[in-house]
């Protein structure tokens, strides 16, 4: 087993990038986020696992309020997030989300769904946007693609895609909710090498995933949950290698 090498061992001072305190969210009578706390520090890389239903896309869709709560907050760079326009201000200047499901826009192209939010959002001129997005698409080696649509690409290439498009507004966090799971396996490796290559760079990331190697490989804590709770949170070679509950363990088993 390699040791992890997240992006924190090589930072001096970090800055707390997401505190989430006593976060608890219900649908009807079904208590899916129970009092979750967890800090993340600027430049952590954030492995969450565990079971399917357990709680991880509601709450990583709860840090950038794409899930309402009923309790607890969420703050990003020392603000606590409301619904108010100055929250989804700093959500939408601060936080990328890259989904399961890639969701592209069908009927732009590559190039037009990486440059959409850049004219529409930032004002950018339409030439400055499209060489942004022309160098990101060339950072994940998909610049030759630029005019197709994304229905005539891979997967692996579509969710390359969706990475340059959530990496041109300039995030500082980027949540990836299973970013590998609807893919052949053959494509996993081209999203995740794209990935650790972000990592990096010192990005903030929190990665819903179950991709352990990846993990190991990145990670500078990984979280498992199960039926709505933290159960567990460390560094990999702790949690992945000795991890104290037999919960853990036990859903260890079936992905490793
Ligand atoms: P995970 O991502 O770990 O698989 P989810 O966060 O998607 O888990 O779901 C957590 C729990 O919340 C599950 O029991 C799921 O059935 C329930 N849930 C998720 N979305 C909804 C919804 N829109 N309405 C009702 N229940 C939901
Ligand atoms: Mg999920």
């Amino acid at each position: 087993m390699t040791t992890s090498s997240g992006n924190l061992a090589q930072k001096a001072v970090t800055e707390t990038a997401i505190k989430i305190d006593n976060l608890n969210k219900w649908y009807g009578d079904h208590h899916v986020l129970k009092d979750v706390s967890l800090d993340i520090s600027e430049g952590e890389i954030m492995v969450v696992c565990g079971p399917s239903g357990s709680g991880k896309s509601t709450l990583i869709r709860s840090l950038n309020h794409l899930e309402e709560y009923q309790e607890g907050v969420v703050s990003v760079f020392g603000q606590p997030l409301s619904r108010d326009r100055q929250s989804h201000k700093i959500i939408h200047q601060t936080m990328g989300m890259v989904f399961q499901n890639f969701n592209l826009f069908p009927h732009l192209t590559v190039l037009q769904n990486c440059t959409l939010g850049l004219t529409w959002l930032r004002k950018m001129s339409e030439r400055d946007a499209d060489k942004m997005a022309m160098r990101l698409l060339d950072r994940v080696g998909i610049a030759h693609l630029a005019t197709r649509y994304p229905g005539q690409l891979s997967g692996g290439q579509q969710q390359r895609v969706a990475i340059s498009r959530s990496l041109a507004m300039e995030p500082k966090i980027m949540l990836f909710d299973e970013p590998t799971s609807a893919l052949d396996p053959e494509m996993v490796k081209e999203v995740l090498d794209v990935m650790i290559d972000l990592a990096k760079t010192g990005m903030t990331m929190v990665c819903v995933t179950h991709e352990m190697q990846f993990a190991r490989q990145v990670a500078d804590r990984v979280v498992f949950m199960a039926d709505g709770e933290i159960i567990e949170v460390g560094p990999p070679e702790q949690v992945l290698v000795n991890p104290q509950w037999d919960r853990t363990r036990e859903f260890l088993q079936h992905v490793l």
